[in-house]
C-alpha cells in the first residue's frame, strides 16, 4: 500500500526508544498501520485519531482520521503489534511485573512519618527558671531589648535563663501550656531519606503559605498493586455499552459468562 509522504517521513523519524517503528514495519504488511502503531507507541499518551491523522489517514478531515483510529484500534494486527512492541520495551528496559508491584506495594505501604511529623514540644516556659520565659541565648534576649528600646517598651525579663529549644520535650509540671507543649511540623532532611519513604517522597514545593512537602498518592498505588494482583476488577470496564466494547472485550465478557463467572 502507498504510504503518503509525510506519514513516511514521520514513520522513519519516529521517536520511539526501542527502534519500534522498524520492528513494527517487520510484522505488518500495511505500511500505514505500522505507523499508526508506532505513534501511539512512540507517545503513549497520543490519541488513537491523532496517531492516525500523523501516519496519513483521513487527509485534511478530522472526523475521517477520529473514525480511522477507532477502526484501527480494533484491528486484531493492529492490537497484537500494539501488545508485543509494548512487551519490547519492557523487556528491553529490564522491566518485570514483579518490579512495578514491589515499588508500588512500596509507595503504598511507606511511613509519612519519615518525611514530615506534627510534634508538639517544649513551650518558653517549659523549662524556664521559674517557669519564666526562656531564650534561646542572650543573643536573642538582647535582640529583644533593642527591639523594645525602639518602640520605647520595658526591656523583657531574662529572669527564664537561656537554653530553649523547639526540639525540647514537653514538662508535664507546665503552668503555662499544662503539659500540652506547643505544635510544630519538622520535614526530614530529604537528602538522607532512604527505602520506601524516599519513593513516596516527590518533591517539596515553597508557597505563600511555606513550605509543603508533596507525596505520591498512597491511596491510588494500593489500588494499583490490587489491580495488578487481581484483587479489584475494574468496574468501570462493566459499564460499557456493547457498542463502547472492542470485540475482544465483547469475546471476553461473552467466556465469563459461559464459564459463568456473574460479573455482578
Ligand atoms: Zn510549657
Amino acid at each position: 500500500m502507498h504510504l503518503p509522504r509525510r506519514g513516511r517521513l514521520e514513520l522513519l523519524a519516529c521517536p520511539a526508544p526501542c527502534g519500534t517503528g522498524a520492528e513494527i514495519k517487520e510484522h505488518m504488511m500495511d505500511d500505514r498501520k505500522a505507523a499508526f502503531v508506532a505513534f501511539l507507541i512512540a507517545n503513549p499518551t497520543m490519541k488513537a485519531a491523532e496517531a492516525a491523522r500523523q501516519a496519513g489517514y483521513g487527509g485534511s478531515k478530522p472526523q475521517s482520521a477520529r473514525a480511522a483510529g477507532t477502526r484501527l484500534m480494533k484491528d486484531p494486527e493492529v492490537r497484537e503489534a500494539i501488545a508485543k512492541a509494548k512487551a519490547q520495551r519492557a523487556e528491553k528496559l529490564e522491566i518485570t511485573a514483579d518490579m512495578v508491584v514491589e515499588r508500588l506495594w512500596a509507595i503504598a505501604t511507606a511511613d509519612p512519618n519519615e518525611l514530615m511529623q506534627h510534634r508538639r514540644t517544649a513551650c518558653r516556659y517549659c523549662h524556664g527558671i521559674g517557669h519564666a520565659y526562656q531564650w534561646i541565648d542572650e543573643a536573642e534576649w538582647l535582640l529583644a531589648c533593642q527591639r523594645a528600646e525602639k518602640r520605647h517598651q520595658p526591656k523583657p525579663s531574662d529572669d527564664g535563663g537561656y537554653g530553649f529549644s523547639e526540639h525540647a520535650d514537653i514538662n508535664p509540671h507546665c503552668p503555662r501550656c499544662n503539659g500540652e507543649g506547643y505544635g510544630r511540623t519538622f520535614f526530614a532532611d530529604t537528602r538522607s531519606i532512604k527505602g520506601p519513604a524516599r519513593l513516596l517522597y516527590a518533591g517539596v514545593k515553597e508557597g505563600r503559605d511555606g513550605m509543603e512537602v508533596k507525596t505520591h498518592d498512597q491511596v491510588a498505588a494500593m489500588r494499583d498493586v490490587c489491580k495488578l494482583l487481581g484483587f479489584l476488577k475494574d468496574k468501570v470496564e462493566h459499564k460499557h455499552t456493547f457498542e463502547q466494547m472492542s470485540d475482544d472485550e465483547i469475546e471476553r465478557q461473552i467466556a465469563a459468562f459461559e464459564r459463568g463467572e456473574n460479573e455482578a
